[in-house]
């Protein structure tokens, strides 16, 4: 028997919580890390009387994103009730869109090898977040579970693809891409260690070739890129070895254990749910109306593959330094600005990309809270190109001025650190440095160009690096004889 090969079969559904203040049918803050249970109320506690009423900005960056997204959004969608037990869950059902969900049949283009994909959206629609359960062990309280209900409520949108994905690589651009939208957009904070962005990821495998999809599994609450990636290997190779030994895939939902890095049944819930859906009785159908779609579409930022696209395109840069600078809105905009106001726009990349980052890496301090502005980068690396100071004292100066905002210009001035280009001044130094090493110079003489390099680096030294390379290096020539 020949080996059989799997084409694998991927569909995500994404959850992201939405940046609002408020919670989606309430007051209650969706401030993350407050002690449990601070922000509850009648309402996303499920005490009977209470009525829920829909955050309208919840709806606005629902209908952004899925814009966005190119879907088309309903006119009129509903939300339901979606019944079943667990202790996170007050009011013993969640209300979610199910029917008729916010909006429909849209795309996203991933990067795919050089390439780029085009993956279907299903669907896109609202819905409120589960309290979580805290498993105790410590003094006192001994050991238990305990339920936060802070996060109960908190406005979710869940985004469906079709099942248009083939590999784990495609399942990572696929929610590293989709994670870049809704960062761009500013709906979602996008930090998956806070979980409010999640996936679930549902795969199968069938015979290379067939038209058919084979029987999935679903895998629950991935939280990393690098867990999303994981699973899926895993469980592909699970799925096939079922499939070689002659068996059969089971429909299943699982859990990923990241220590162990295997998935493993959740047959704890009851194998085939009921969630008896019917439309919450209690809010009326969401209307969208044409005036405030028309609005939202005219706001929509640049998409970041167009971002990229348009990097290399207008300001020359590596598609690598365009990958990077758009990873964050702010970072290509300060790149953006940095350029605009004169700074070469590699320049301006490669300083953002090493010497600003390591900065905000080392002073904790994010570019935005940082003194560090566009035009004072701008500024600093004027200098550099117009020779008024070497690269080495740019970078030695900049964590002052990303600290405390003084004018690089100032700085150069004020600590007399000004690049030597006059010739006159430098040919002294030169001269001094031959003086003091003239065996040296000899073996330069004689072929040996190592010897140059100590002699350039005393020049360097002698003038605390102020001295213009190129200078030093045409008038050490000539002194030297070797011109
Ligand atoms: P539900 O989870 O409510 O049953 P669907 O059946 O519509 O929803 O599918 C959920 C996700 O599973 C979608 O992202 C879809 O693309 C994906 N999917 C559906 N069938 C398969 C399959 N045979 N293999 C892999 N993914 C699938
Ligand atoms: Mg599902
Ligand atoms: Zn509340």
């Amino acid at each position: 028997m020949t080996e059989q090969e799997y084409r694998a079969t991927i569909g995500l559904e994404i959850h992201a919580q939405l940046l609002t203040k408020s919670k989606l049918f309430c007051f209650c803050s969706t401030r993350f890390g407050d002690p449990p249970n601070t922000h509850t109320c009648p309402v996303c506690l499920g005490f009977p009387g209470s009525l829920p009423a829909l955050n309208h900005q919840a709806l606005g960056y629902a209908i952004r994103a899925a814009r966005a997204l190119g879907c088309r959004v309903n006119g009129r969608s509903r939300f339901s009730r979606k019944n079943y037990f667990y202790p996170d869950l007050p009011k013993g059902y969640q209300i979610s869109q199910y029917r008729l969900p916010l909006a429909v049949e849209g795309f996203i283009e991933i990067p795919v090898s050089g390439a780029s994909k085009r993956v279907r959206i299903h669907r896109v629609h609202m819905e409120e977040d589960a309290g979580k359960l805290v498993h105790l062990a410590h003094e006192g309280t001994g050991t238990g579970t305990a339920v936060d209900l802070n996060r109960a409520g908190v406005p979710l949108i869940e985004i469906v693809s079709e099942p248009d994905i083939n590999s784990p690589e495609e399942a990572q651009a696929y929610m590293s891409e989709l994670r870049l939208v809704l960062l761009h957009l500013g709906v979602c904070a996008c930090n998956m260690e806070e979980g409010n962005l999640r996936c679930d990821a549902n795969v199968s495998i069938a015979p290379a070739g067939s038209k058919e999809l084979g029987t999935r599994t679903e895998i629950k609450n991935l939280n990393s890129m690098r867990f999303l990636r994981q699973a899926l290997e895993y469980e592909i190779e699970r799925q096939e070895e079922i499939l070689r030994e002659g068996g059969k895939v089971v429909l299943d939902t699982l859990l990923f254990d990241p220590e162990k890095r295997e998935t493993r049944s959740m047959r704890s819930k009851e194998e085939a749910h009921d969630y008896r859906y019917f439309p919450e009785p209690d809010l009326p159908p969401v209307e969208v109306d044409e005036v405030w779609l028309r609005e939202i579409e005219e706001n929509l930022p640049e998409l970041p593959m167009k971002k990229r696209e348009r990097f290399v395109r207008d300001f020359g840069i590596p598609a690598y330094d365009a990958d990077v600078l758009t990873q964050e809105p702010e970072l290509a905009a300060f790149f953006e600005e940095t350029a605009r106001l004169g700074g070469d726009p590699k320049a301006a990349s490669n300083w953002l990309m090493t010497e600003a980052l390591r900065e905000v890496k080392e002073s904790g301090v994010a570019l935005r809270e940082s003194k560090l502005t566009p035009a004072l980068l701008a500024e600093l690396l004027k200098l550099v190109a117009g020779g008024a100071v070497s690269g080495k004292i740019a970078k030695e100066i900049f964590p002052e001025v990303f600290r405390a905002g003084t004018s690089p210009r100032a700085l150069v001035e004020k600590k007399g650190l000004g690049q030597i280009s006059d010739e006159g001044a430098l040919r002294g130094v030169v001269e001094e440095v031959l003086k003091e090493h003239a065996s040296v110079a000899e073996e330069v003489r004689g072929g040996k160009e190592k010897s140059f390099g100590f002699l350039m680096g005393q020049v360097m030294k002698k003038t605390r690096g102020r001295a213009n390379p190129k200078s030093v290096q045409k008038i050490m020539r000539e002194a030297i004889g070797k011109g």
